[in-house]
């Protein structure tokens, strides 16, 4: 029987990606990657922690106990990620509330609306920011991991630096992307095609951390 690993999303492009990276990995043996949206309607996990770790953590742990609810095999894996902007000038704002930075339920252009709105109330039109993720991964059954944290889950960080603008340029990516703008200031993350953001990005960098390690989680 094949290992599954299931993504805590319903996000098709997130699971599509991962699909896709452990598709063409060596040394897993016969790896099966799914949405937990395939298995049901997903749980309701209350993320309020202040780090993107803890909320990754939290998420992990919580799908973990759905999924043993549901019957899944105690070995599989499952694989939750928390991420956002920290913009230097609003202290790291909007850092784990980015999703909601503009209030319940934001869109992006909401979200974006404020971070323009924050950087002009001082006196700002731009500002050091990074982007952060953090994907943690635990095993069904809760079971021992190599490299695990006290709450018995692996995480997986990734950081990109950037420069966070109230001027806006591109329309490829999402959330902030359009004003978040690479080192020489000569393209936004909008402006990148798929595959140079997925090399380049804190996704990026937190996911081949996670692959690199992935013939370790199996192996137990
Ligand atoms: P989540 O971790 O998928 O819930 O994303 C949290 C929020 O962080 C998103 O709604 C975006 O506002 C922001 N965010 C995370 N990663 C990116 C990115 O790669 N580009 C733009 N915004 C991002």
């Amino acid at each position: 029987m094949p290992r599954r690993v299931i993504i805590a999303s319903g996000n098709r492009h997130k699971v599509g990606e991962l699909q896709r990276a452990i598709a063409g990995l060596g040394g897993v043996g016969e790896v099966e990657v799914l949405a937990a949206s395939e298995l049901g309607p997903l749980p309701e996990v209350v993320e309020d922690r202040e780090t993107f770790e803890g909320n990754a953590t939290l998420k992990a742990l919580g799908f973990a106990a759905w999924l043993r609810g549901l019957g899944e095999e105690g070995a599989s894996l499952v694989v939750a990620d928390d991420s956002g902007l920290c913009v230097d000038a609003l202290e790291g704002a909007p850092g784990v509330y980015s999703a909601r930075f503009a209030g319940p339920g934001a869109s992006d252009a909401d979200n974006n609306q404020r971070l323009c709105d924050e950087l002009r109330a001082r006196g700002l039109d731009s500002s050091p920011a990074h982007y952060v993720c953090a994907l943690a991964v635990g095993r069904v059954d809760g079971g021992a991991l190599p490299g695990q944290s006290d709450e018995g889950v692996c995480v997986f960080r990734g950081r990109w630096d950037g420069v966070a603008r109230t001027v806006a340029r591109g329309s490829g990516g999402f959330g902030y992307d359009p004003f978040v703008w690479l080192g020489g200031g000569a393209r936004t993350v909008a402006e990148l095609t798929p595959e140079e953001k997925g090399a380049r990005s804190h996704r990026g960098a937190a996911t081949a951390a996670f692959l690199a390690a992935l013939p370790g989680l199996l192996a137990g």
